[in-house]
């Protein structure tokens, strides 16, 4: 049997959307399922809007989601030669031909075709002239079979034809040297021995156009499996207006790796009514021909959720270090206060992102905090000597525990006849400035017995 071999073949042109990663999961699981190779490879032939900040977003969305590959990168840029001999060879069999039209020549042509509401297209002038080189720029146009129909039987879509008379003569070499896509992902694909091109819808139309060229250079076709595109909650396609469509802006605002896979995957595909896989699930339960053939809707709702879900249950040492990344970006020095394990421990029921966990503890690390507009609610007079009670207790505490810390609050709550709520509030409100934190023991806990005195003193001098 042949081993499966699939790859994911950005441009990069610009940020990575979130469709060009669903269709790098799908291309990846379809891989592994089959216990088969996942190639990665950069199709950057495109000089004018290939960047290299754009290959190291690609580079590093894949490694944040975990997505490792057994070949790559592979730069196309570094086999241009190659594509260009290839041209050559075609050229010489009569597959292919020099095309030394202008670009007037061409703009005329398409001005006629579009007046006379036909099809924009070469009219193939050059096809059979057989021209050599000349000292003028040219381009190198592959001779589309001119009858017949090309069909392929697509994984997600199904049967499909194209009528080879809608198809032109299409540039493979453009007058810069540069390959086109069509021209240098079928060389690649070939070569690569890829044998199921997994890739968005969008390039179906290119399809029957590879088709012919993998003929051409007396190849097999892979298989083709064509994703449906991501729309937006209004049914349009999903842009910027609809949201974040960059995947790296998800991992930035604190979504993880599993939420976003688990999410994507989700898209599209499904096993049952099943909304949770794991890493392994998936790659046990994958299969193309089980993508749905309609477009998917993006849902922001349902990523967060599946965000707090891998949150709260993944290892709080894990969840940990996505805690410390954030936490540098908001500038907040993780030395001076407790473990992040110990936040991810207290705070994992109430955050929806990473970056909103590194936010609301940011209090736990800096001195400096401010009260909330109402906190005179719950800091006034009467409040002092139970302040000053805990103070004291606290100051003699040498075991800082939950445990203990807990056993003062009772104490002082009936040494002052008080409910342990009319406690704990004021208590809550000196420690972070606010009303809503983990339970009072575990905020105690995580405040810090120096930064607690500091604190009630600050709240008995906010109330005089
Ligand atoms: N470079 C193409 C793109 O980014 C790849 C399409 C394909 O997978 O063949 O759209």
């Amino acid at each position: 049997m042949t081993t499966v071999r699939t790859r994911f073949a950005p441009s990069p042109t610009g940020m990575i959307h979130l469709g060009n990663i669903r269709t790098a999961i799908y291309a990846w699981l379809y891989a592994r399922h089959n216990n088969g190779q996942f190639v990665l490879r950069i199709e950057d032939t495109d000089l004018e809007r290939s960047t290299q900040a754009a290959t190291d977003m690609i580079l590093e969305s894949m490694d944040w989601l975990g997505l490792n590959y057994d070949e790559g990168p592979i730069y196309q840029t570094h086999r241009l030669d190659h594509y260009r001999e290839i041209a050559e060879q075609l050229i010489e069999k009569g597959l292919a031909y020099r095309c030394y039209c202008s670009k007037e020549r061409i703009d005329k042509l398409r001005e006629k075709q579009m007046i006379n509401k036909e099809k924009p297209r070469y009219d193939s002038c050059c096809r059979e002239k057989n021209l050599p080189t000349r000292d003028e720029p040219y381009v190198i146009r592959f001779k589309n079979p001119t009858k017949g129909i090309v069909e392929f039987i697509d994984q997600v879509q199904g049967h499909l034809s194209f009528q080879n008379t809608e198809l032109d003569d299409l540039v493979i070499i453009r007058s810069d040297r540069y390959p086109t896509y069509n021209f240098s992902v079928v060389i690649d694909d070939n070569e690569m021995c890829i044998t199921h091109v997994i890739r968005g819808a969008d390039h179906i139309n290119n399809t029957p156009r590879q088709i012919n060229l993998f003929k051409a250079l007396d190849a097999t076709p892979p298989t083709f499996a064509h994703l449906p595109l991501i729309l937006g909650n209004d049914g349009k396609l999903l842009s910027k207006r609809h949201g974040a469509v960059n995947v790296m802006q998800y991992r930035d605002e604190g979504f993880l790796p599993e939420a976003m896979i688990n999410y994507l995957i989700r898209l599209g595909w499904s096993h049952g009514d099943q909304e949770i896989f794991s890493r392994q699930e998936m790659i046990d339960l994958f299969d193309i021909k089980d993508v749905n053939k309609a477009a998917a809707a993006f849902d922001i709702n349902k990523l967060l959720w599946l965000n707090r879900h891998y949150i709260k249950t993944l290892d709080p040492l894990y969840v940990a270090q996505y805690l410390a990344h954030q936490m540098v970006k908001l500038n907040i020095d993780i030395t001076d206060g407790p473990d992040l394990t110990q936040i991810v421990l207290a705070q994992r029921e109430r955050c929806e992102t990473m970056q909103e966990m590194a936010a609301k503890s940011r209090i736990y690390y800096e001195d400096e905090y401010a009260f909330a507009e109402d906190a005179k609610k719950h800091l006034n007079l009467e409040i002092v000597p139970v302040l000053k009670a805990l103070r004291e207790q606290f100051n003699n505490l040498e075991d800082w525990t939950e445990e203990k810390l807990h056993e003062i609050i009772n104490t002082v709550a009936e040494q002052f006849g008080l409910k342990l709520g009319k406690v704990a509030q004021p208590l809550r409100v000196t420690l972070t400035g606010g009303t809503f934190s983990p339970p009072i023991d575990v905020t105690l806990k995580l405040v810090g017995k120096k930064r607690t005195l500091a604190r009630l003193v600050k709240a008995i001098l906010f109330i005089a």
